[in-house]
């Protein structure tokens, strides 16, 4: 669907939980309250959904995400069935904590590609970043993945003082395994807030960090409406999502839809659009449902929103 500035509105990120086993400091809360199972939409219900937002919208991408979208029952189900009912890229992401064991049925029911939470290599500081142990079992899922050939890319939300001297480290390692690794500026949403002003990293220190440390950088052409920059340096490749400082609202393309099943024209608007009247409603009317995706879709900012109090587990990153 396109907007009113010329945006081709095709992708969209699915939260299917709130929950997730790691508190990571810039996205869960200290004490997070999450709601119970029947306050989400459906496996069905959300189907239904992405079917009709398929047909009446033209979405052609999916992302699963949460939370820790491994967590909810029936997500394999999803999958399948979004693969089936012919969307062209369905994809998750997740902090892998649970890869290794699913990673066999999630390739057998399509996934297309995953994105896993890589914010350390070293495990104190793994269990110091997300107050849980686990790398071991996140890097057995990286490798569990790659060996089925599924495209991987890593994301690192980088935090002054606790993990920007990793950036050299991560991109060798993805780089020798086949992953693409990418470094997330931390965004003022939620619990990154607090901490936005002290422990932020800008794209362009990671930019003249490697170029001290690996040599020229060049940059690597992406579709305009890739949230990641990507860079080459040597023989190695990496990615920067710079929200913060190099925006990218101008060709976003993307819809949100959260796990209790609020559409969002943007991570940051404060206000969703209660999906379920026509989920549940008897005679869906198309009609009416493209006015309110066109409604939906007129909130779509085109420059940043600074600062936001919606939470990442519940939109999903
Ligand atoms: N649990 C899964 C995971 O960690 O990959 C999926 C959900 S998580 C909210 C999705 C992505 O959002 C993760 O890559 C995470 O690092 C990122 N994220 C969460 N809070 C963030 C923040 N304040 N700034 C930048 N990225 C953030
Ligand atoms: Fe959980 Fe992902 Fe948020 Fe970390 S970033 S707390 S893994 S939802």
């Amino acid at each position: 669907m396109l907007d009113s500035h010329g945006r081709n509105i095709h992708k969209l990120r699915i939260s299917v939980t709130e929950s997730c086993q790691l508190k990571c400091s810039y996205c869960m809360p200290e004490h997070p309250n999450f709601p119970k199972n029947e306050e989400y939409l459906s496996i069905d219900e959300i189907i239904y959904l992405v079917a009709k937002l398929a047909d009446l919208g033209g979405i052609d991408q999916v992302r699963l995400t949460g939370g820790e979208p491994l967590l909810r029952k029936g997500v394999g189900k999803l999958i399948s069935i979004l693969k089936k009912i012919g969307i062209p890229f369905v994809g998750l992401t997740t902090n892998a904590l649970l890869l290794e064991q699913r990673v066999d049925q999630l390739h057998s029911y399509g996934v297309d590609a995953i994105n896993v939470s890589l914010d350390t290599l070293n495990p104190e500081r793994f269990s110091r970043m997300c107050k849980q142990t686990g790398l071991q079992r996140v890097l057995g899922g990286i490798k569990a993945a790659r060996d089925l050939d599924i495209p991987v890319k890593t994301n690192t939300v980088l935090i002054r003082g606790e993990n920007d001297d990793e950036i050299i480290p991560i991109i060798k390692y993805a780089n020798e395994i086949g992953v693409m690794p990418r470094f997330l500026e931390l965004m003022s949403i939620g619990s990154g807030n607090d901490q936005h002003h002290y422990r932020h990293v800008s794209y362009l220190e990671v930019l003249k960090k490697v170029e001290r440390e690996l040599g020229t950088v060049t940059i690597i052409p992406v579709p305009c409406d890739s949230t990641a920059m990507l860079y080459q340096v040597g023989e190695l490749r990496f990615g920067i999502i710079a929200s913060e400082n190099k925006p990218f609202c101008q060709d976003c393309s993307r819809l949100r839809l959260s796990a209790k099943g609020l559409l969002f024209g943007c991570l940051m608007n404060s206000d969703g659009f209660d999906t379920r009247e026509y989920i549940r409603s008897l005679e869906f009317d198309e009609e009416n449902f493209v006015r309110f995706l066109a409604q939906v879709i007129s909130t779509k900012p085109l420059e940043r929103i600074i600062g936001s109090e919606n939470r990442m587990n519940i939109l999903g990153g």
